[in-house]
């Protein structure tokens, strides 16, 4: 099998790691087991093929290479360059962009750099509240983005969907130079349309961040913002079952001059992420964001994205057959948002769950009267388990499951949960061998080996 150097040079990795840290060996291996025998639910989680972690570990970790291909600061480019070049295309093929910068570190990064490229600090921009579903990057207080920029937020009506009315009176009053959507909790479709009418009639720039939707987009089952906004960004990992990692597209916009000088958007946004926000890019992920687009652009992965959307009806429909509230009543996407019944609050249900191996997370839900560190919601996705194959058939399983686990726990003072013993082994035997029947495509079975 190792008849190559990258793959000799893994496997003696490994084997040194073995020897010389079994301190560091042992965690990452029980973590690999962990990842195999636990049901994740969580709406940001993805999951890597190992040929994606494979060019994570390769020696193409080793180059500098500060710069872009073809003019880069160190020679010994040649073969990163062609690997960055790769990265690019595929992008470009997956997303029908015009413009990719496969260099960001992060979809925070990526964010960062796209307001660097267009604003100056105290410039206005135009966010959606962080306890509304939106992300940290998009104008919180606590983030640079709300330190640097003076920034006001937009939320949700009472319904739960975005209020479009609001943003745009909010644009008309503080004509922001930037309005930033996509969210990290959004069950329904994103209008990009609509929000690049609102920023046209005001002079803004649009930034998509994409981060949670981003497998949907690229296989055609959410509306994409390629051309709708100016800028779009997202992480590789999550729904793109990448490396971490982010990605700054642009569509129609990117040979359009910026507003004060001659560089065009795409050549401001080119300079913002190198020289201006990082230094060498990883080329390593690079490497492996390559690997990634070309999976994406397989059928398989057509199917694996129908797969996300009919797990997530079927959460939501068994959900709701055992009498929960689901907030707006279904989904467009991966993620399903649930009030836990009244005797818990959402902390309380996610520890619950954890101690059974099924991993989700609490969630606020409009109108919620609890802060986000205790909340009234869980949210799920369906990202992995999609990934592990899956279906509906065990959609129902896991609500079921799940449904048993919330049904019996009692909290504890401090806001602890005790799921009953006998229950508890219950669970954990379920949720073992489901997840040894539909095993994640890296880590299968324990006893195999
Ligand atoms: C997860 C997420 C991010 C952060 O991604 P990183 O790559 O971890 O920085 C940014 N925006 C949204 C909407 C997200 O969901």
């Amino acid at each position: 099998m190792h008849e190559s150097h990258i793959g000799r040079n893994l496997e003696q990795g490994i084997a040194t790691l073995r020897r010389e840290d079994p301190e560091l060996f042992d965690l990452l291996e029980q973590e690999h087991l962990r990842q195999g025998e636990t049901l994740s639910l969580v709406a940001s989680s993805g999951g890597t093929d190992a040929s994606v972690m494979a060019v994570v570990g390769s020696s193409i970790v080793n180059v500098t290479a500060e710069g872009y291909p073809g003019r880069r600061y160190h020679a010994g480019c040649h073969y990163v360059d062609r690997a960055e070049e790769l990265a690019i295309a595929r992008a470009k093929k997956v997303f029908g962009a015009r413009y990719v910068n496969v260099q960001p570190h992060c979809a925070s990064f990526a964010n960062h750099t796209v307001m660097q490229a267009v604003l100056k600090p105290g410039d206005t921009i135009l966010g959606m509240a962080l306890d509304q579903g939106g992300h940290l990057t998009h104008g919180s207080p606590v983030n640079l983005s709300g330190r640097l920029f003076d920034v006001h937020a937009y939320g949700l009506d009472e319904k739960g969907l975005i209020d479009y009315g609001e943003l745009r009176a909010l644009a008309l009053e503080h004509r922001p130079r930037l309005i930033v959507c996509g969210t990290t909790s959004y069950t329904r479709v994103i209008d990009f349309e609509r929000i690049r009418a609102v920023a046209d009639e005001v002079g803004a720039y649009v930034l998509a961040d994409v981060t949670h939707i981003a497998g949907l987009i690229a296989a055609g089952l959410h509306p994409s913002p390629i051309d709708a906004a100016h800028f779009t960004t997202t992480c590789t990992f999550k729904q793109l079952y990448g490396p971490r990692g982010g990605l700054i597209m642009m569509g129609r916009d990117a040979d359009r001059l910026g507003d004060d000088d001659s560089r065009t958007l795409s050549q401001r946004i080119r300079s913002a992420v190198f020289p201006m926000m990082q230094g060498s890019p990883e080329v390593h992920t690079i490497a492996a964001k390559a690997r990634a687009m070309d999976r994406l652009l397989q059928p398989g992965f057509g199917e694996l994205a129908q797969r996300i959307r009919d797990n997530a009806d079927a959460l939501a429909a068994s959900l709701a057959r055992r009498g929960y509230d689901v907030i707006g009543g279904g989904t467009d996407n991966h993620i399903v948002l649930f009030r836990v019944p009244p005797h818990l609050n959402g902390v309380v249900a996610e520890r619950a769950l954890e101690s059974c191996h099924i991993l989700v997370n609490k969630n606020k839900i409009p109108g919620d009267t609890r802060g986000a560190t205790v909340a009234s919601g869980v949210r799920l996705g369906s990202n992995t388990v999609a990934l592990r194959h899956m279906g509906p058939e065990q959609m129902e399983r896991c609500v079921e499951l799940i449904d048993t686990v919330l049904t019996h726990v009692r909290t504890l003072p401090e806001g602890d949960a005790q799921v009953p013993d006998d229950v508890r082994a219950q669970v954990v035997a379920a949720i073992r061998d489901l997840c040894r029947d539909f095993p994640l495509p890296y880590a299968t079975a324990t006893e195999t080996l």
